[in-house]
């Protein structure tokens, strides 16, 4: 089975004041015993290539990613499909969740996200900037069928980080983070809470995205008196509970190379990422009830990334190990009134 590497996915460290939450890559040992099982049938073609043979035994999968008929990997699917049989074989479900980032400006990748998420019908979270949501984009998700809610993304998704922090090789960029007083912080995510509730009602939920997933602990130690439930950032969780009253519900992977001009990372990087996640949570190396999240940017996607999206989503939906739990009760959120 595969070999995952210590995780760092910290809240609380003394001195810290503003945290990333972030993991190292699990690795797949190179003498991982795992049987591949029968891959399932897609539900839907989207028309892309499939990969039809295995590649040749000890080929570099990244030195051989062809962006062109990569959308799909049979034998990362095998690997993951493997893992699912595993949690089938002990009789349990794995529970995964979708998180969308960075909505509220009109555009076709929007549009495209709004009709995937309508055909595949599975829970979508999907995070909006309050400064951003122009009104047709509102009118868009109000009228958009299938369990579509909104989280709240930040406020403007401004950096307000000048100084580079202590230990850190580069400036990081945060809107939540340390740079302001917490409580100037606060009052400008209520004012958004305020904004998406007005907007979206019983679609909005008080759960809170904080930009580049990094946000101060003062600020949020001071989610739950502004009536939010959970947070939701990057990395396996170190606790469920980081302040009593937030639960804490992040995303696993997250299919793009930012610093490498945005591309896609790969069908077989990113369904690694999932494949280890649930293996850990399996295994017990992770906090077992923590879905496994998978993290989208529908305005950073190239088509490679929405073939691989749908061709995953399209067979995940449908597969008898997993389930897409509702997101008010995944997040434990039920909208209620900010303030
Ligand atoms: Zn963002």
């Amino acid at each position: 089975m595969g070999h995952v590497q210590p995780v760092e996915a910290k809240i609380s460290r003394p001195g810290n004041r503003s945290v990333k939450w972030e993991y190292d890559r699990p690795v797949l040992s190179p003498n991982s015993t795992m049987t591949p099982s029968s891959p399932a049938q897609p539900v839907h073609n989207y028309g892309i290539a499939m990969r039809a043979t295995p590649r040749s035994p000890g080929t570099d999968a990244a030195a051989t990613v062809n962006p062109v008929i990569s959308g799909w990997d049979e034998p990362a699917w095998q690997a993951f499909a493997a893992e699912l049989d595993a949690w089938v074989s002990q009789g349990r479900q794995a529970s995964l969740w979708w998180r969308d980032d960075d909505a509220g400006q009109p555009g076709p990748a929007f549009d495209r996200l709004l009709s995937f998420a309508a055909d595949v019908a599975l829970p979508l979270g999907l995070a909006v900037v309050p400064a951003w949501l122009a009104p047709e984009v509102a009118e868009r998700i109000r009228a958009a069928p299938g369990p579509l809610v909104v989280l709240q993304h930040g406020f403007a998704h401004a950096n307000h980080e000048t100084e580079i922090q202590p230990g850190a090789p580069k400036l990081r960029p945060a809107e939540c983070g340390s740079a302001r007083p917490p409580q100037a912080v606060l009052e400008e995510l209520a004012e958004g809470g305020a904004r998406l509730q007005a907007a979206f009602g019983s679609r909005f939920l008080p759960v809170f995205v904080p930009p580049w997933n990094r946000i101060a602990r003062a600020v949020f130690a001071g989610l739950p008196r502004l009536g939010y439930r959970a947070l939701s950032a990057f990395g396996p969780r170190a606790v469920a509970e980081p302040v009593p009253g937030l639960l804490q519900v992040n995303c696993h992977a997250d299919p793009i190379v930012w610093r490498e001009g945005k591309r896609f990372a790969g069908a077989s990087a990113t369904l690694e990422r999932l494949r280890a996640h649930l293996a850990a949570r399996r295994e017990g190396q992770a906090d077992p009830s923590e879905p496994t999240g998978l993290l989208t940017h529908h305005r950073d996607m190239d088509p490679m990334f929405w073939a691989f999206l749908e061709e995953l989503l399209g067979r995940l939906r449908s597969h008898p190990a997993v389930a897409f739990p509702p997101l008010p009760s995944l997040l434990d959120a039920q909208p209620v009134a900010l303030g």
